[in-house]
C-alpha cells in the first residue's frame, strides 16, 4: 500500500469528535479498519471538497500529521 496521501490533505480541517459525539460507527481511511461508537476520534475535512470528509482514528490522522511536519521541515530552514 502506497504512503502517498491525497493532495487535498494539505488544506483540510480537522474536527474532533468526543466519545459521546460518536453515535455511529465509522471506517478509519487509514487502517481500515472501524471506529465503533462511542469511541474519540477525528472528523477530517477537504476545504476543497467538504463532501469527502471522512473518520479518522485519532492515532492515524497523528500519523499522516507527523508525515506532513516532516516534509514541512524539510522544506524550511
Ligand atoms: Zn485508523
Amino acid at each position: 500500500m502506497s504512503e502517498a496521501l491525497p493532495h487535498w490533505l494539505d488544506d483540510v480541517e480537522v474536527r474532533f469528535v468526543h466519545p459521546y459525539q460518536a453515535v455511529k460507527a465509522y471506517l478509519c481511511p487509514h487502517c481500515n479498519r472501524n471506529i465503533p461508537s462511542g469511541t474519540g476520534h477525528v472528523v477530517v475535512v477537504p476545504r476543497e471538497a467538504p463532501d469527502l470528509r471522512r473518520h479518522w482514528h485519532k492515532g492515524c490522522w497523528q500519523l499522516t500529521d507527523r508525515q506532513k511536519s516532516a516534509r514541512s521541515r524539510t522544506a524550511g530552514g
